[in-house]
This record gives structure tokens, C-alpha cells and sequence, in this order.
């Protein structure tokens, strides 16, 4: 099969990969119908996060299920599936708590490799969620899109305690970003502001729900939150970037007793205890548990309550893996669709 490999920063190639097949009893094979690039792939790309290479890449994936190892009992050939980028049993005490990103016997989909045009999924019947029947192939970018973008700007937006009459802030402007404001809507907030400065996000930020955009970002972000909430700050911020400017950005725009959700993966981010301390902010955040959410993502989605497809605004061929990459390192793409 085809499939994404990267060599070196920046050099994404794709080659003939071995085809996956079961290993264990409870794996399963899919077709992959799409997959995508994610904003952590270029944290490697970028050479910022070192991994062993060559690494196959992609760790979103919706598709069609191929086979089945003996005893998944679920999950069965012929399926239209998604997962997160973390397989889990779903059984264990902490997937039964809603952490299946932190399952006993989670194993990360990344290192297999979900830009390709087969995939094969651990744990399935933890993993797969199927959908009612085969969508229609316009809703394939929003089932996508569930397989992490959204399911982390939701689980952002739950663990900013979001809610009915709640004023919130969403530091970012990626996918994720954009998607936590439309979770923030789905939940009911009231007041929902984006902070970004790029006018296409700011367009589909308020499609989904932004009710402010403030440009401003650092301290001068935190002033205009401020300003927009009596002195305050947010009741509840998303933070979707993973650098220590935006963590303190939304720490800082978080009103005494208020929730931050942090969904961008961390890098080089320290908190300092004592400006914590005398805060009076909620922390919580970390790899979303998008197995959690999929049930409900796939049912909103499958009735087209929402529309998270749109974060796709560039669509390639798989073997143009490197210009995807390429389009969304530079910015030029917010996220690219590969259709293997
Ligand atoms: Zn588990």
C-alpha cells in the first residue's frame, strides 16, 4: 500500500509501505476513506519534537473495515468506523471513568500510521465506533474531523467547564481552536471569543459561533479579554496551541474561579507555582478522550446538527502528502484532507 513517511524535517515522502495485517486476535484492518494532516504532525516536521525516523505519520482515520482478528465481537467488515489516535480497551477502570486517552492498555495510532491507505486499529472493539449506516460522502470530512480535531476542541471546551451563560475565550485559531468554538456553542456558552488574527479562521470561527474576535494576543490578548468582560476574564478558556505564551495567555484571561481546558499538546510550557497559586484557576486538560465523546459527535453529526468538515479548506491526493504538509507548516492551509 501507499503510505506517508517522514525522513528529516521538512522531507515527507509517500512510498510503498508493508500492508498492515491482524496481529492480534483483537485487531482489526481498515480502507481508509481519508485521513488527514494534524497540527502536532508538524511539530516533528518542524524538527521540534524528535521522533525516530523514518516514521510512518497520521494518526486521524475514518474508513471501512476490512477484517477482523478472532475475537473482536463488534466490530465487523463492511462498518464505516472512526477512532481517536489512541487505541483503548474502553473497560478498564479508567475508560470507564472517560479517560480512554490514559487507558491501562492504550496504545498511540501514530506509529502506525494513518496516512496510508490501510490502517490497522488495536483493541477495536475499544476503539471503533461505527456509524448508523454508510454515510454519504459529504459527510466523511466531518466524521474525519471527529477522529481528533473536534473530539479535542470539545473535550477542551468540557474541561473549561463550558455552559449556558458562560462567557468564553479560545487561544488558537487552528482546527482544534476553531472547533472548540463550536463546541462552546453546542454547549450553550453565551459570549464566545476567538482570539485570531487571520481573517478566513475569523470568518469560520463566527460560522460556528465566535460572538467576539480579539487580534491581540500575549498580554495585550489578555488586556482586550479583560476589557470585554468587566475586569474579569473568561469564565472558561480553551487553550489550543501548546506554547508557554498561550498557556499563560489563557491562564491569565481566566476569571477567579474559572476553568482553562488545555488540549494543545505542551511544549517547553512551565507554569510558575506562585502566580498559580494566587489564581484561583482550574487546570485541566491533556490528549482528549475522544473515544468519550465519539457516540454523541457521530450522532450530531450524522443528523447534521453540526458541520466540523469545514476546518478541511485544502483536499489532496495521498500521494501529495509533502504539499499538505508543506500548506498547512506555512499556514496557508488550515487543515488538508488526503484522500488515500
Ligand atoms: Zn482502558
Amino acid at each position: 500500500m501507499r503510505g506517508a513517511v517522514l525522513y528529516a524535517p521538512g522531507d515527507v515522502r509517500v512510498e510503498e509501505r508493508e500492508d498492515p495485517r491482524i496481529l492480534l486476535p483483537t485487531d482489526a484492518i481498515i480502507h481508509l476513506s481519508a485521513t488527514c494532516v494534524c497540527g502536532s504532525d508538524l511539530w516533528p516536521y518542524r524538527g521540534v519534537e524528535a521522533i525516530k525516523r523514518p516514521a510512518p505519520m497520521g494518526h486521524e482515520y475514518v474508513g471501512v473495515v476490512q477484517e477482523v482478528g478472532s475475537e473482536v465481537k463488534n466490530i465487523k467488515p463492511g462498518q464505516f468506523v472512526i477512532g481517536s489516535f489512541f487505541a483503548s480497551d474502553n473497560t478498564c477502570e479508567i475508560c470507564q471513568a472517560g479517560y480512554q486517552s490514559s487507558c491501562i492498555h492504550r496504545e498511540p495510532v501514530g506509529g502506525l500510521g494513518a496516512q496510508a491507505e490501510y490502517l490497522r486499529v488495536p483493541l477495536a472493539d475499544g476503539t471503533l465506533v461505527a456509524t448508523p449506516d454508510t454515510p454519504s460522502d459529504d459527510l466523511i470530512p466531518s466524521f474525519l474531523a471527529a477522529s481528533d480535531v473536534l473530539g479535542t476542541g470539545w473535550f477542551g471546551a468540557v474541561a473549561a467547564e463550558v455552559g449556558p451563560g458562560k462567557t468564553v475565550a479560545v487561544v488558537g485559531d487552528g482546527a482544534v481552536g476553531l472547533l472548540a468554538v463550536l463546541a462552546a456553542k453546542q454547549l450553550g456558552a453565551e459570549r464566545i471569543i476567538a482570539m485570531s488574527r487571520h481573517e478566513p479562521r475569523q470568518k469560520l470561527a463566527a460560522h460556528y459561533g465566535a460572538t467576539d474576535i480579539v487580534t491581540e494576543r500575549g498580554d495585550e490578548g489578555v488586556a482586550r479579554i479583560k476589557e470585554l468582560t468587566n475586569g474579569l476574564g473568561a469564565h472558561s478558556v480553551i487553550e489550543a496551541v501548546g506554547t508557554q505564551e498561550s498557556m499563560m495567555q489563557s491562564i491569565r484571561s481566566t476569571r477567579p474561579g474559572g476553568h482553562v481546558g488545555y488540549v494543545g499538546v505542551a511544549h517547553g510550557v512551565e507554569l510558575p507555582g506562585e502566580e498559580l497559586f494566587f489564581s484561583h484557576v482550574h487546570l485541566h486538560g491533556g490528549p482528549a478522550p475522544v473515544r468519550r465523546l465519539l457516540p454523541e459527535l457521530i450522532d450530531l453529526i450524522w443528523n447534521r446538527q453540526i458541520d466540523p468538515g469545514k476546518v478541511f479548506d485544502l483536499t489532496l491526493p495521498l500521494e501529495q502528502a509533502a504539499e499538505g504538509y508543506q500548506a498547512m507548516d506555512e499556514r496557508r492551509a488550515i487543515k488538508v484532507l488526503l484522500n488515500p
